[in-house]
């Protein structure tokens, strides 16, 4: 590990002391999801640190669900997490379910109810919170508070059994009303919850809380760096006042890192549900989402979003990243593996008037300039092409370098063209032009003759294959106003336009990539593209403002 590498990732940083000090024999890390949504992109920094943290040490990796509300998890979303972390290349340990420790957890909850640290709690959630104080007062205690052991086992064991409803109850610790920090002011560790869970049924009404269940999921797996996100940093003294309590033999550290923030994105769960649930979106795999499965279907590969996680370091503090450099990333990662090929996404009809009726010309061209070794392929050409409709105009401003009427310009791979008439239909759209070809033009040929400013690119009529483009703009549009994030959803993200790639991707299978020259980089679409119609989902444009 180099000086810079420790100053990106401050936890690599204290990873490497403890193992210098001996604190720990080996790393232990857990990526710690709750099973109520599919992952995103803010996911994956976390899995990236936890996995190559573990790793670079020589130590392993729990994938545990973090499953302690029965009301919000589901098995969708634990094949959704599963599925999404190996597609980004990783192996965990072992994978485990906080549900599995109930019992331990019940357990321990025991423990410290006989040791006089915890307590069954009448008041209401909102006598609890009048209860609690504020930054500046100190906390009233609690007349359970005084509850003898033998009173609250009992209690708590009627909890348990099924005997009070839902919120009637609580267990809490006993720590101390005026601490100034507000989490130890006896907080709640169980509550009574009448609901099925998805992995242990009807077997328990009560169910621990996040902030009690965590640290000993943490001891009893042998965690040793338990990584979780900035608002956790107060709750630290409690998750380290349940690891002190417990009689489990280990001594997790939990260390806060910043959550990632991009621009142009909503990254909880709960607001990309929202846009699903009021169909801004497709589902939680939608193209524009910034879900892992909606970038892998938009053609993200793994290796640009783990290239894209480890640039943007580890911090302390909140900050918002530029989308643009996961672009960025993405681009860098298909620059050498994309074939490039020619598409006209909304074609307009040319025909070469100097050509003979019915002849096709293979022509030859690299399929990837940069990587010479994926070889050459062949593009027809012929008295009739397609260009794009945006690359002619009847009356074109100054510096405007397509076609025009009187022209010229350059087809990429093929001959230089020159238009000399166009056809209008009653509308007074433009539905064909007509040009000429000079033969002494070829590609290759080392023709010096003359020069053209614009470089075109076409689709051979009689041998092109039909498809369907999805252009994708921004799905949350930051620079308009509202109070709602839905508000700032703009309403034209998607685009889709028919037209024509070259004979040659006739064979395309769901998920492979290519650079249409001008247009970007394109994937597949592994659901809805068919044989007869592939359906491409733009990835990301060619060119981005954006530098490193
Ligand atoms: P959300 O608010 O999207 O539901 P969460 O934090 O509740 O996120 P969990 O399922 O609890 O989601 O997250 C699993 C792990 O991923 C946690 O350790 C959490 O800290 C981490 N994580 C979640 N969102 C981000 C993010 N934006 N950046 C970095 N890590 C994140
Ligand atoms: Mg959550």
């Amino acid at each position: 590990m180099t000086e810079q590498e420790s100053s990106s990732n401050f936890i690599k940083h204290i990873v490497k002391e403890d193992m210098k000090n001996g604190r720990y024999d080996e790393v232990v890390t857990r990526f710690p999801p709750e099973p109520n949504g599919y992952l995103h992109i803010g996911h994956a920094k976390s899995i990236v640190l936890n996995f190559e943290l573990a790793e670079e040490f020589g130590g392993r990796t729990n994938l545990r669900f973090d499953d302690t509300n029965p009301l919000k998890e589901d098995e969708e979303f634990i094949a959704s997490i599963k599925e999404d972390i190996e597609w980004l290349g990783y192996e965990w340990s072992e994978l485990r379910f906080a549900s599995d420790y109930f019992d331990e957890m019940y357990r321990q909850a025991v423990r410290l109810i006989e040791q006089g640290k915890a307590y069954v709690e009448d008041l209401s959630q909102e006598e609890i919170r009048a209860y609690r104080g504020t930054l500046k007062e100190a906390g009233t205690e609690s007349p359970s508070r005084s509850r003898t052991v033998e009173e609250n086992l009992q209690l708590f064991e009627k909890m348990k059994r099924g005997e009070f409803a839902t919120g009637e109850k609580v267990l809490r610790a006993k720590i101390d009303m005026a601490s100034p920090n507000i989490n130890m002011r006896d907080p709640v560790i169980y509550r009574i919850q009448h609901a099925t869970h998805h992995n242990t049924g009807d077997t328990w009404c009560i169910y621990p809380m996040y902030t009690f269940a965590h640290p000993l999921e943490d001891a009893i797996e042998g965690v040793t760096h338990s990584i979780c996100t900035l608002e956790f940093e107060d709750q630290r003294p409690f998750y380290d006042w349940v690891i002190e309590q417990t009689d489990i033999a280990a001594e997790p550290k939990q260390i806060e890192f910043a959550r990632l923030n991009l621009t142009n994105t909503v990254m909880s769960k709960r607001k990309l549900k929202q846009l699903i649930d009021e169909d801004y979106a497709d589902g939680w795999d939608d193209p524009r989402m910034p879900t892992i499965s909606g970038l892998r279907r938009r053609g993200y590969t793994p290796e640009a979003i783990k290239a894209f996680c480890r640039e943007i370091g580890v911090a302390k503090s909140d900050n918002l990243v530029d989308v643009r450099m996961l672009e960025h990333f993405v681009r860098e990662d298909l620059k050498l593996k994309a074939p490039r090929t020619m598409a006209v996404l909304k074609p307009l009809k040319v025909v070469i008037t100097n050509w003979p009726e019915g002849e096709i010309e293979w022509l030859d061209a690299e399929i990837n300039p940069e990587n010479p070794e994926m070889g050459t392929r062949k593009i027809p050409f012929s008295r009739e092409i397609y260009i794009e409709q945006s690359d002619f105009m009847e009356d074109p401003p100054k510096k405007y370098f397509r076609l025009f009427p009187d022209n010229e310009v350059r087809l990429k791979h093929a001959y230089f063209i020159h238009c000399h008439d166009y056809v209008k239909d009653e509308n007074g759209d433009i539905t064909e032009i007509h040009c000429t070809y000079d033969p002494e033009t070829k590609s290759g040929s080392g023709f010096t003759g003359r020069k053209v400013k614009g470089t075109l690119h076409f689709v051979e009529a009689s041998q092109a294959k039909a498809a369907e483009f999805r252009l994708y703009n921004r799905l949350i549009d930051d620079e308009k106003s509202g109070d709602d994030f839905l508000d700032f959803v703009n309403p034209d993200s998607l685009e889709v336009t028919d037209g024509f790639i070259e004979p040659n991707m006739a064979d395309v299978k769901p998920h492979d990539k290519f650079q249409f020259f001008r247009h970007g980089y394109f994937n597949v679409d592994p659901y809805i593209s068919n044989k007869d119609k592939p359906v491409f989902n733009r990835i990301v444009e060619l060119k981005s403002s954006f530098k490193l």
